[in-house]
């Protein structure tokens, strides 16, 4: 038997793989301090697991709508409304096993062989992948550190071509932090009506923003712009429930039934437990979000004072999500023992074989010169791997 064509271009996901490594040193009895996936450190707060528990003990346990029960539907349509000015109808929203899930779908719905899509390095891990999988060709525009890893409307311009079908944009963003103005949106948004092409909004961190500082979506820019932007978002990250699989989207509604028919025939609903959890979720008391804010806030103010004070690094203060990229390109070419260091592979492989702290090298998210840090772990941890880290660098000649 041989593997398809179509999974030769594709690797496993490295933030997953990181973890799963940072998980079995663990088992294996290594004290690893893991800075790799991104999943926050808090249990799913306590109302949405007791309407879990009531909607198991109801018998909400067999298959529900494909693209999710109306409740659901209902409370997302709500929460677009109140949060984001935008209006949408049920059919035009659908929900999926994760807002990764959820991109899957709109690839194969959207997407035909000999399509491109622009995507903006750093980019989440998955991005090239689901449009690879779907047939079609990512094309990676690069952004720079000084303008905060955005992407400039002159950059965009510069890479569409009449294959452009879509634009991948996420704010705020995985992996440097960095969160779009409205003008920087509306800037972007000019070039993309301009030339008739999609976009996809990922805001899966939308409330996870720190600094008081606003969110903004770019369906929020115009009705012509909202009529070709799908927005992605989900509860992973918001409400702690990365397990529970739940992620939705809104946009178009030819294009949402197309999704719903692709589910139909993959996955079906998603867990019908998980639905009704999703429901408390977005309706319940949302205070809980502030509690976790906080927290990643000290621990982000506690990471970037220690980073900023190792020799040859620097590092963007990142405006929102959990995960800071700091610039490793100083130690490049440096030695420990036989290895040199290369890249940000052999970094990230060093500080997990010399000081047992693992880490997303930057080039799994298209820029070589940076090493993720998720930072949705305890403040000691996160003490006690800064320290290691030092140590370690400190050993580099
Ligand atoms: N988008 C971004 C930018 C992410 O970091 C993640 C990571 N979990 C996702 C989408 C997907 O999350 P999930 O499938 O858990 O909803
Ligand atoms: N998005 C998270 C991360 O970047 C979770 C892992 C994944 O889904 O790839 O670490």
């Amino acid at each position: 038997m041989f593997l398809s064509e179509r999974l030769k271009a594709v690797k496993p996901s490295p933030t997953l793989a990181i973890n799963a490594k940072a998980v079995s040193m663990r088992q294996a009895g290594v004290d690893v301090i893991s800075f790799g996936v991104g999943e926050p450190d808090f249990d799913t707060p306590k109302h949405i697991r007791d309407e879990a528990v009531r909607a198991m003990e109801e018998g909400f346990t067999r298959y529900t709508a494909v693209g999710g029960i109306p409740e659901l539907k209902d409370a997302i349509i709500e929460k677009f409304r109140c949060d984001n000015n935008l209006s949408y109808e049920r059919d035009e929203v659908m929900i999926s096993c994760g807002g990764k899930h959820v991109l899957y779908n709109l690839a194969h719905a959207l997407l035909n062989p000999g399509d491109e899509v622009i995507i903006p390095a750093p980019y989440w891990v998955s991005y090239p992948p689901i449009v690879v999988l779907a047939g079609a060709d990512p094309v990676i525009v690069g952004t720079r550190e000084e303008d905060d890893f955005k992407l400039s409307p002159e950059s965009l311009e510069m890479a569409i071509t009449p294959r452009t079908k879509l634009l991948i944009l996420n704010s705020p963003s995985n992996p440097t932090g960095s969160v779009y103005t409205e003008s920087e949106l509306q800037a972007l948004a000019e070039v993309v009506l301009r030339h008739d092409i999609g976009v996809v909004s990922d805001e899966i961190y939308e409330k996870l923003i720190f600094d008081d500082r606003p969110f903004c979506s770019i369906a929020q820019v115009s009705e012509e712009l909202k009529s070709r932007t799908f927005v992605v978002n989900g509860l992973s990250k918001t409400y702690a429930m990365t397990g529970w699989r739940i992620g939705y989207v809104a946009g178009a509604r030819e294009i949402i039934a197309g999704m719903t028919k692709i589910q139909s025939q993959s996955t079906s609903n998603p867990n019908s437990i998980a639905q009704k959890a999703a429901v408390a979720a977005l309706n319940g008391p949302q205070d809980f979000i502030q509690t976790m804010l906080q927290a990643f806030d000290e621990r982000r103010q506690y990471l970037l004072q220690r980073l900023r004070g190792f020799t040859g690094i620097d590092c963007n203060m990142p405006g929102g999500a959990f995960y800071a990229f700091p610039n490793f390109g100083y130690y490049f070419n440096s030695k420990a023992g036989g290895t040199t260091m290369k890249g940000s592979a052999d970094i990230c492989e060093y500080f997990l074989t010399e000081a047992r702290v693992a880490l997303v090298p930057g080039i799994a998210f298209g820029d070589d010169n940076f090493v993720r840090f998720s930072y949705a772990t305890g403040l000691e941890t996160i003490k006690e791997g800064l320290d290691r880290i030092e140590g370690a660098l400190g050993k580099l000649v």
